[in-house]
């Protein structure tokens, strides 16, 4: 991790170009700085959703187990099926999902057979009920149907010894799903990273103590517990810390000794209270200061002891956006988790944003469909850093990428959606 030389730069205004950190960079360089958690527990299988799979998850036996059918139907041997015009078959018995058929069949016989149903022997192929005349024991069948029709083979879904679910990835209903049709009973996972985070500012306040003027209530702890829950962590709430030296290095030094990752807010820019980025330099380690990005300009990366460290910016929204932009990768790459990075995609956009080209903006933005039906976005009103709101209302980021300009209700822009599907 390079060292940074103390940079005065204004809190605010336009940084000449080069000063600003890029956004890719800046994620390649968190990505360089991280180190993995090491540790990892057996959890039984409902217990262990959302968590991160510690080794590969192998198949010890075939899924599906048997041969079966895809249909409610007849199941027959592919010679019987008629070349041309039709043909009658006998229905001498019923094969049941769990309650197989357990004779022969003859040429010129077939079984009546339900989805789910172990194939009879001697069969191959299942014609689908609607697909035949029923007289009584006789069906007659058309011609047109191919051999092996209708018809799952066994270990088509995963056979003996294939990697189920491999190490790294992230546990969801579908792995739940997928380990009980092993029979797997437990699943070993990496432990949970533990995250202590803490509010900077002489002017917050915590819900339930009265607003003296000038002050405001600390919501940034309340963001942030929302979002590291939902990502499966284990947090430490440090509460709110003063703006004064000491008080910040005994945070500091408290949070690094029981934590894996530190996230502060607040006290990142360069007004005389704002002690965050001077006391990780006297104690740790500092990668990178100034992104381009907005909101959320000055975020500081790190090491504090053995713990990653990220000084996030005090102002709400910004709180939310370099969270969920650079801290939250990063978390997950720590959980040995394999990061994709969420889906963005380009849509028209109904109205007009302000931009100037310099910085990578992530506006908030209403994801709709049109009287059309197509899939449109407008943005949220007001688009200042502190608009806690504007992240309440919006469904999505609209990511404007750093050479862009200020945009035309109708042109195109990147979204990156809020919510995924599971
Ligand atoms: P700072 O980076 O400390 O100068 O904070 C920037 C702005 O964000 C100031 O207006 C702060 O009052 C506000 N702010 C800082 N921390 C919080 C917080 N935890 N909750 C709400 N607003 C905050
Ligand atoms: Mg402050």
């Amino acid at each position: 991790m390079s060292q940074e030389k103390p940079v005065q730069q204004p809190g605010c205004g336009d940084e000449p170009p080069g000063a600003l950190l890029d956004v890719d960079e800046a994620i390649k360089q968190i990505e360089a700085n991280l180190p993995l958690i090491h540790g990892s527990e057996s959890l039984s299988v409902r217990h262990s959703l959302g968590r991160t799979l510690a080794a590969d998850v192998l198949s010890t036996i075939n899924v599906p187990a048997h041969v079966n059918s895809a249909m409610d139907g007849y199941a027959l041997n592919g010679d019987d099926l008629p070349l041309q015009k039709k043909s009658d078959l006998q229905v001498v018995g019923t094969s049941w999902a769990g309650r197989p058929f357990t004779g022969s069949i003859a040429p010129g016989q077939c079984v009546r057979i339900m989805t789910g149903a172990v194939m009879p022997a001697g069969t191959d192929t299942v014609i689908m009920q609607e697909q035949v005349e029923t007289h009584g024991e006789i069906i007659r069948i058309g011609h047109g149907h191919n051999r092996g029709q209708n018809v799952r083979q066994a270990g088509e879904d995963l056979s003996i010894g294939q990697v189920a679910v491999a190490e790294g990835k992230k546990i969801m209903p579908a792995e739940l799903g997928l380990f009980a049709s092993l029979g797997t009973t437990e699943v070993k996972v990496r432990r949970k990273l533990r995250v202590a985070f803490f509010s900077t500012g002489d002017e917050l306040r915590s819900v339930g103590e009265p607003l003296a003027e000038g002050d405001l209530y600390d919501s940034n702890r309340y963001t942030l517990f929302g979002s590291l829950t939902r990502l499966g962590v284990e947090l430490i709430d440090m509460g709110i810390i003063r703006d004064h030296p000491d008080a910040i290095r005994e945070a500091f030094t408290n949070a690094s000794s029981c934590s894996d990752v530190v996230i502060t807010t607040g006290g990142v820019s360069v007004g005389e209270a704002d002690f965050v980025k001077q006391t990780l330099q006297e104690l740790g380690e500092i990668a990178f200061w100034k992104l381009a990005i907005r909101p959320g300009r000055p975020l500081a990366f790190g090491k504090l002891g053995n713990a990653a460290f990220f000084g996030l910016p005090g102002n709400p929204v910004a709180v939310m956006v370099t969270f969920y932009e650079f801290v939250q990768p990063a978390l997950r790459y720590m959980m040995g988790q394999s990061v994709t990075r969420c889906a963005r995609f380009q849509v028209p956009c109904v109205s007009t944003l302000r931009k100037r080209p310099g910085r990578t903006e992530y506006q908030r933005g209403v994801l709709q469909t049109d009287n059309t039906g197509q899939l449109v976005v407008a943005r949220t009103g007001g688009q200042g850093s502190g608009i806690l709101s504007s992240m309440s209302q919006a469904n999505c980021f609209i990511v404007l990428r750093t050479d862009r300009g200020s945009v035309e209700a109708g042109e195109m822009v990147e979204v990156e959606p809020f919510e995924g599907l599971v």
